[in-house]
């Protein structure tokens, strides 16, 4: 199998990055550290290429043919340890953690599991900065702020754990074949592992709708009297809307009403 017969396959999210100054940012954000690299969809191997001159690399491809070609060009990085492909689903792949050694994802994710990926990542021990290319849209939710518009639950979960912010922001014209979306890469630098999933699950009940107030949201499952007497020690309004609320906020309200 040579590059020149591959075709991108759409069921895998394959939009192929061509831009190599893009490239380049992506390999000078990268956190300086002794931890391995984790690639997921090394793809043609274009982003791989610069990876390996810079550390080892444990990849995951999901596409037998990309498999068999990341294989033959990478052969001499494999046979020296300095790569190792698993072919297969990284998800099915993905126990509690994903490597069992320190290490900082960094790869240009296949859009169609991105957020679900970062989330996994998030969570796991292992996994130390998370350094990804994603839809422009879902960057900005990971990267948000208290009161910006589109803070929400994964700006909330972010912030838990560490801290985010957008590299660079790439067009389609990147690619090959164009993606239909705006593209960024986003840096997380976590100093701990994701919270925990009571806590996780009132941020879905407080967001549950986004245009209405936080109390009204809460309401429908906290008791309203804990939560105005809460509303009141932490100083927020009762028509406080739920993207109006920082993170730290969250867990002082969490830590009262569950
Ligand atoms: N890294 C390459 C680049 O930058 O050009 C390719 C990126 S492309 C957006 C996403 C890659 O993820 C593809 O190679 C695709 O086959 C792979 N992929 C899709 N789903 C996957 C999965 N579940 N597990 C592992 N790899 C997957």
């Amino acid at each position: 199998m040579n590059r020149e017969n591959i075709v991108a396959k759409k069921k895998f999210g394959q939009n192929f990055l061509k831009d190599q100054s893009i490239l380049v940012k992506i390999i000078q954000a990268m956190p300086k550290n002794d931890n391995k690299i984790v690639e997921i969809g090394p793809g043609l191997g274009d982003l791989t290429k610069f990876l390996v001159d810079v550390k080892s690399v444990e990849a995951f491809e999901v596409d037998t043919d990309l498999c068999k070609l990341l294989q033959s060009t990478f052969k001499e990085e494999i046979d020296t340890k300095r790569f190792h492909i698993n072919c297969g689903d990284v998800l099915q792949a993905w126990q509690s953690t994903l490597v069992d050694e320190a290490y900082d994802l960094v790869a240009n994710l296949p859009y169609y599991i991105a957020t679900k990926i970062i989330l996994k990542a998030l969570e796991d021990p292992m996994c130390k900065n998370i350094l990804v290319m994603v839809q422009l849209e879902v960057a900005e939710k990971f990267c948000a702020n208290a009161g910006g518009k589109v803070f929400g639950s994964l700006g909330i979960i972010t912030q838990s754990v560490g801290t985010a912010n957008i590299v660079v922001k790439v067009p389609p014209t990147a690619f090959d074949p164009q993606p239909k979306v705006d593209s960024a890469v986003f840096l997380i630098q976590k100093n701990s592992d994701r919270c925990d999933k009571d806590f996780e699950d009132m941020l879905r009940v407080a967001f549950s709708q986004p245009r209405k107030t936080l109390m009204k949201n809460l309401s429908s499952k906290y008791d309203k009297e804990l939560l105005i007497n809460v509303f009141q020690t932490l100083e927020l309004i009762q028509t406080i809307r739920p993207h109006q609320v920082s993170t730290q906020d969250y867990h002082q309200l969490y830590k009262i009403i569950t």
